[in-house]
C-alpha cells in the first residue's frame, strides 16, 4: 500500500463543526474567524454561521503541493498588514497533521497583536506539534490517511489517479486500483461521476467503458 486515504462525508463535517461550535461555546467569545485557505474555508464559513460571526476573513497557507506530498516547508502567503487590534480571533483549519501551517498562522495573528487568539481545526492527528485549542475528532497518528474532504475530491482523486493508472483500466478495476494502493473505499455513485467529468474536462480518456491517461488509437 502507498498510503491511506479516507473519504470524509458532508456528514462528518457537520458532526466536527458542531463539535467545535459546543466547545468554542463553553470557553471563549470570539468577534472574528479566520479561516486558513484553502482548507479551512468551509469549515470556517459553517463556524461563522453557527457562531454568529459575520466577521470572517481568510489567509492562505501553502504546504502540501500535491496530495499527501509536502511540497517542503509551510509557508504564509503574502497575508498583508491586518488590523486586529482588541480583537479576539478564532483561526479555523481543516487538520493539524504536522502542525505547521496552524502554527505559522498562529504566530502571524499572535504578531498583528489581538486581544485573543484561539485555534480549531476538524482533526487533529497526535503527530502534530500544533496543538489547537478545540477540534473536532482526534486521530492517532497511527490511523493516518489522507482525508479527502467533500471539497477536495476532484483534486485529490486526480492525485491518486495518476499514480496507479498506468495502462488502462475499467471502473471496477479503477475501484480496486484505489482499494489495493490506498485502502479507499468510494461509492460506485461518486467514483463514476468524477470519472465522468474528468473525462468531459479532458484529463482521462475513455475508449467504451476503458479509462486511461493517453489517448488510444482506435484500431487498438
Ligand atoms: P499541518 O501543518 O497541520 O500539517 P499542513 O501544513 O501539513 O497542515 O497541511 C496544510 C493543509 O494540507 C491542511 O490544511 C490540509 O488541507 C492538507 N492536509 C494536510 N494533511 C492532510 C491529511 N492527512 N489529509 C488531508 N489533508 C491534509
Amino acid at each position: 500500500m502507498d498510503f491511506r486515504a479516507r473519504i470524509v462525508t458532508w456528514t462528518d463535517v457537520e458532526k466536527w463543526c458542531s463539535s467545535i461550535r459546543d466547545q468554542v461555546i463553553d470557553s471563549f467569545v470570539p468577534d472574528m474567524i479566520i479561516g486558513l485557505s484553502r482548507g479551512g474555508l468551509v469549515p470556517a464559513r459553517i463556524l461563522s454561521d453557527t457562531l454568529w460571526i459575520k466577521d470572517l476573513i481568510s489567509i492562505k497557507t501553502e504546504h502540501w503541493g500535491i496530495t499527501a506530498t509536502k511540497s517542503g516547508k509551510a509557508i504564509l502567503r503574502d497575508p498583508g498588514k491586518l488590523n486586529l487590534n482588541g480583537r479576539k480571533v478564532l483561526i479555523v483549519d481543516d487538520i493539524t497533521d504536522t502542525g505547521q501551517s496552524m502554527k505559522l498562522a498562529y504566530d502571524f495573528v499572535k504578531s498583528q497583536e489581538p486581544a485573543e487568539v484561539k485555534t480549531a481545526t476538524m482533526l487533529h492527528i497526535t503527530r502534530s506539534s500544533f496543538i489547537p485549542d478545540f477540534y473536532g475528532e482526534l486521530v492517532d497518528q497511527k490511523n493516518w490517511a489522507w482525508f479527502i474532504f467533500p471539497w477536495n475530491v476532484y483534486e485529490d482523486l486526480d492525485n491518486l489517479l495518476s499514480k496507479v493508472l498506468n495502462g488502462r483500466a475499467s471502473l471496477e478495476e479503477l475501484k480496486t486500483l484505489l482499494l489495493k494502493n490506498f485502502d479507499l473505499k468510494i461509492e460506485d455513485t461518486l467514483l463514476e461521476t468524477v470519472i465522468n467529468d474528468f473525462v468531459k474536462a479532458g484529463r482521462i480518456i475513455s475508449n467504451s467503458g476503458v479509462y486511461s491517461r493517453e489517448k488510444i488509437a482506435a484500431s487498438q
